[in-house]
């Protein structure tokens, strides 16, 4: 049913596009406690000319801002006139979460990426999964989940979140070696993640993380459009040739670097360095300014995500090692 020869109406809610039509509008999903409705930003661009079905959605994490900006700026370049099947946006996923400035919902406390493919009688955010699952991403080809550190300093990456035996693997690790940006985690996720649930039912799904900061962050932005831009070229939905490095790193869990010592974090790597086993990584120091020690990485791995403080307390958490390193 999805690779409809002819071009077609694009449906989500009440929203139609006819084919070669732009439309933006609101998905409502709910309530807020005046009655006033919660409604999701909602982009369909349906092309002139026949193809596949992109779904693309940020801020599932409500502090996650580096997506949206994506959505924004990929947009802003396509056309119906040029495009070869039909795009989905939704640049802010996690509504309430948003307007609290915080990662989590404050109306369930629950995060948004554990609860598809959603609930119609669920919490408030399986509720918003169910509606985005059942209205738009149900008729998608691929889906792209965008996603970043949080608030904390981390690589630019793509996860890929079902196991090496789900029937959507190869094409999920396919999906991340075409976004293209150099390190891709490839580990089962938890239950209710997108990039599961989606391929649950046949559709290709990644999880790109793009970076971790406070508001915006230029690079991993553009990281993350070149990344976007790269999907619609190698899946023929604009013409143009995809930019894939000729080699990418995959690895495929986290080691924790543990500090047995609390104090002051001064780091002697930096993210996206090829550390050793037993390489200093950071001392730590004292308030006073003397090394109390030295944390070493217990494996050999990519420095992957650090906190966003320089200080921690006694079996706190320092950095993340991404290993093994393997290539793709
Ligand atoms: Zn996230």
């Amino acid at each position: 049913m999805r690779n409809k020869k002819r071009p077609s109406k694009l449906v989500v809610g009440q929203l139609i596009a006819e084919p070669g039509t732009r439309l933006e509008g609101h998905l409502k999903v709910g309530s807020m406690q005046d009655g006033t409705a919660v409604r999701l930003p909602v982009v369909l661009i349906n092309g002139k000319h026949p193809g596949k079905t992109l779904y693309i959605q940020a801020v599932s994490d409500g502090n996650e801002l580096n997506g949206l900006a994506v959505i924004h700026k990929v947009l802003a370049q396509l056309t119906p006139e040029q495009l070869h099947g039909k795009i989905i946006a939704v640049p802010l996923v996690n509504f309430h979460a948003f307007h609290a400035k915080q990662a989590l919902s404050p109306v369930d406390n629950v995060k948004m990426n554990r609860c598809f493919p959603g609930r119609h009688d669920g919490t408030s955010s399986q509720r918003i999964a169910y509606h985005l699952f059942q209205r738009a991403i149900l008729q998608a080809d691929y889906c792209l989940d965008l996603h970043q550190g949080g608030v904390h300093p981390m690589i630019d990456e793509v996860r890929v979140r079902v196991d090496e035996k789900h029937t959507q693997h190869t094409a999920c690790l396919e999906l991340a070696r075409v976004f293209g940006i150099g390190h891709i985690l490839n580990q089962k996720g938890p239950e209710g993640q997108l990039a599961q649930a989606a391929p649950d039912i046949g559709i290709p799904t990644i999880d790109p993380e793009l970076g971790g900061t406070h508001g915006w962050d230029a690079a991993s932005i553009a990281k993350g459009v070149q990344g976007v831009l790269n999907v619609l070229r190698y899946y023929h939905f604009i013409a143009g040739e995809a930019q894939i490095p000729e080699r990418q790193i995959v690895v495929k869990r986290f080691v924790p670097l543990l500090s047995n010592t609390g104090g002051f974090i001064y780091y002697k790597a930096e993210l996206y360095e090829q550390v050793a086993a037993y390489q200093p990584v950071a001392d730590i120091c004292d308030v006073f300014g003397h090394v109390r020690e030295s944390i070493r990485a217990p494996v050999e791995g990519i420095f992957w995500a650090k906190p966003v403080y320089p200080m921690v307390a006694s079996g706190g958490i320092i950095g993340k090692i991404g290993t093994p390193i393997d290539y793709l």
